[in-house]
């Protein structure tokens, strides 16, 4: 079954929860390298992009634009947004949930940290311990989606609860593979402080980091000592459309046209897809005697599955990309060899994914794993 190697023939193909495949248009646009940023020109171009980016977060407020991968944009939010001593909240259920818990480490608050198993989401009773240990949180973080485990979390049920016991707290909200999957309206919800990346739902190449801040948000920010992430430098200077430093500007160029059509589009629509999407990967998984790893809320971003027995998961990942071009993410940290991730996640087409999953059922067949070849493609197509 592997294709012979090495060959013109094998094209690589991105099936992992960032980065995701980028479009032709977005490529050819980022090649123009004609643009100086100090220009009125570039000011409006750089303008319009916060506005087009500021209806897909849900929020009026239009976000600053960071030059960085999303980690950037979380250091940003703890280091302008708490003090040290600051008491927070961390939610952590994955690789990325234990980032803002490092993060609240590194820069000295007071974490309370909820500990969900890895594949779950928190439930009400995890959250309440934690709100009543807090004394006075000044920050609640969290992930929207845990790309680590392929699990959505309730946010806005979670929100709810925080703003009941701690109407004072700051919600930070890590939507960077959450945005254009899932729902998520900052104003409507009462997000103060909400994260996304390039490279994720856009499909644009890593090293753009968006966040926008609540006007509450903006009126808290800190004095830590800081340089390159000073939001309230960057508040002022991006109302001008200029950013304190160089922007990456050719991935602007490319953002530019993702965010054209995206608004064009509607967010609504664009959630829905990617819904529709994930819904038909999951009958495939199924119908490939694969289980889900999340067994509740998961992700429409990406779909984790449990390698199934007597599967090494680890030569998984390799065979599929050495043998079919095709890159998906194995499991990190306690799940590394465990589990197997498959996005759907940006500017992908229901071919896109459908090519995914025969390059999974090829690679499982491969190493042994006993289903009906067709099945999992069979399932998908039939559930669109
Ligand atoms: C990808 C991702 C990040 C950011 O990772 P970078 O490598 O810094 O871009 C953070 N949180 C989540 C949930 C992610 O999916």
């Amino acid at each position: 079954m592997p294709m012979t190697k090495p060959s013109m023939f094998m094209k690589k193909r991105l099936f992992c929860p960032g980065p995701t495949p980028v479009p032709m248009d977005a490529a050819i646009a980022g090649l123009d390298s004609s643009l100086y940023h100090r220009t009125d020109e570039f000011y409006r171009y750089f303008q319009s992009c916060r506005e087009l980016l500021a209806p897909l977060m849900g929020t009026a407020q239009l976000p600053v634009i960071l030059t960085a991968s999303g980690t950037g944009a979380m250091e940003a939010a703890v280091v302008n947004l708490t003090a040290a001593g600051d008491e927070v909240i961390v939610l952590n259920g994955g690789k990325f949930g234990d980032r803002w818990r490092g993060l609240c480490e590194q820069y000295q608050c007071k974490s309370h940290v909820i500990d969900v198993p890895w594949g779950a989401a928190p439930t009400t009773a995890q959250i309440e311990t934690a709100l009543k240990a807090a004394q006075k949180p000044r920050a609640f973080f969290m992930q929207a989606n845990e790309t680590s485990t392929g699990v959505f979390y309730p946010v806005h049920d979670i929100i709810k609860q925080v703003q009941k016991a701690h109407p004072d707290c700051l919600i930070v909200v890590d939507a960077i593979s959450g945005l254009c999957a899932h729902e998520l309206k900052m104003d409507a919800w009462g997000i103060d402080c909400l994260i996304s990346a390039s490279q994720k739902g856009f499909g644009v190449p890593p090293g753009l980091a968006f966040l926008s801040l609540s006007a509450r948000a903006e009126k808290n920010l800190t004095d830590r000592p800081k340089f390159y992430f000073d939001l309230k430098r960057e508040l002022k200077g991006q109302a001008g459309g200029r950013s304190a430093w160089t922007p990456a500007i050719t991935l602007l160029q490319s953002f530019k046209t993702v965010l054209d059509q995206l608004h064009a589009t509607g967010i609504d629509q664009v959630v829905a897809h990617h819904t529709r999407l994930a819904n038909a990967t999951r009958a495939a998984m199924t119908a490939m005697d694969l289980s889900l790893f999340p067994k509740t809320h998961p992700s429409n971003a990406l779909t984790t599955i449990i390698v199934p027995q007597g599967v090494d998961g680890k030569k998984l990942v390799a065979h599929l990309r050495e043998n079919y071009g095709a890159t998906v993410a194995g499991g990190q940290d306690q799940l590394s060899g465990k589990i197997v991730r498959l996005a759907h996640l940006g500017i992908v087409d229901q071919f896109d994914v459908l090519t995914g999953i025969a390059a999974l059922e090829c690679g499982l067949r491969d190493l042994g794993h006993k289903s009906d070849l067709g099945a999992g493609t069979r399932a998908f197509l039939r559930a669109l």
